[in-house]
């Protein structure tokens, strides 16, 4: 099914996953993640795609057991810097080979020791990933996009931010999901501008606890994405305690889900980090809210 018509019956929750980075190889115990995440019934799973294509395989094949093995709706993260046409292909082909309808087409982060202005490349943008998608399997995928609340860090504002959105959009993306973020007014402020340009599509909210400070800082930090002062207060105080903080983590993004479901949000979008517990609590403690949204729980 392709997750367009899953938005139909909004607001939809998904969870994000990446491949396991084990130096054997060895990807299995993504599986009893998917065991665990599979039993919370969510509208779809994502698999993230390795910067430079260095997880390919693995998240062609992770995405194919959630499509044909769990029965739950993958979407497969697919980045084109760095990638050639014929890599391109092979993946969409094995992508649609494994019945899989569900593509999140990006740019991708740069690859280390990546030089943009030197790297000899066929794309550059989200948008011609898109395009090339769109135009090579007509038809046959779902694709999505990436947005940003808080603006992309390469862009000089947001109004070019939209601008290169809406070209996204216009290449075929047929939904959009959100970077992480942390003040909802940042997502309420994307949606009006996006709306106003022109950009009609659904916009998933990205949410990401945040159970570990270390961790948190780090992602806010690459992401640019800013860390409202009662968030913050809340770190500082309880940074040393592992336990405490996974709580301020959790009660945070769960009270930033109601306030966006109860705003009218698309969809909520769990970036896991591959912790099955906190996505379990999280899912657990709002299971009325969703009930209560027309969603099939
Ligand atoms: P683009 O849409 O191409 O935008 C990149 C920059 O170029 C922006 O500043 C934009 O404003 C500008 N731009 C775009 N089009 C134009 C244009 N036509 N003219 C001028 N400027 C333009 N990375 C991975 O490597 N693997 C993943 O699996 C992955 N999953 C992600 C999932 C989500 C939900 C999100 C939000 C991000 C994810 N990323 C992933 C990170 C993403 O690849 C980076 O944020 C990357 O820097 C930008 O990707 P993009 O697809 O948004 O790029």
């Amino acid at each position: 099914m392709k997750i367009i018509d899953l938005l139909h019956r909004r607001p939809t929750l998904s969870f994000e996953i990446f491949p396991p980075k084990n130096h054997d190889g060895d990807i299995s115990s993504i599986y009893q993640t998917i065991d665990e995440l599979a039993k919370l019934k969510p509208d779809f799973i994502s698999v993230t795609y390795g910067a430079g294509g260095s997880t390919t395989e693995n998240t062609v094949e992770i995405a194919s057991k959630i499509k044909n093995e769990y029965s739950i709706e993958a979407v497969a993260h697919l980045s084109c810097i760095d990638a050639t046409p014929e890599q391109l292909i092979r993946v969409l082909d094995s992508l649609k080979a494994n019945n899989i309808e569900n593509v999140l087409a990006l740019r991708g982060d740069y690859p280390r020791g990546y030089d943009p202005m030197k790297a000899p490349h066929y794309y550059k943008y989200a948008s011609e990933l898109n395009d090339f998608i769109s135009k090579n399997y007509p038809d046959t995928f779902c694709l999505s996009g990436a947005c940003y609340p808080e603006v992309h860090q390469e862009a000089a504002s947001l109004e070019e931010d939209l601008i290169a959105l809406k070209k996204k959009v216009d290449a075929g993306a047929e939904y959009l999901i959100t970077q992480i973020f942390f003040d909802n007014n940042y997502y309420y402020r994307l949606v009006r501008e996006a709306r106003i340009r022109g950009i009609n599509v659904p916009i998933i909210a990205g949410i990401m606890p945040a159970t570990n400070s270390k961790s948190l800082l780090n992602i806010a930090k690459l992401s640019g994405c800013n860390i409202p002062y009662n968030l913050s207060a809340s770190i500082e105080r309880f940074k040393s305690n592992p336990q405490a903080m996974k709580e301020v983590g959790m009660n945070y993004a769960t009270n930033q889900i109601i306030d966006l479901i109860t705003n009218g949000v698309d969809g909520i979008h769990l970036y896991t980090m591959n912790n099955v517990e906190t996505a379990t609590r999280i899912t657990n403690s709002i299971s009325n809210i969703l009930a209560s949204c027309n969603r099939k729980v």
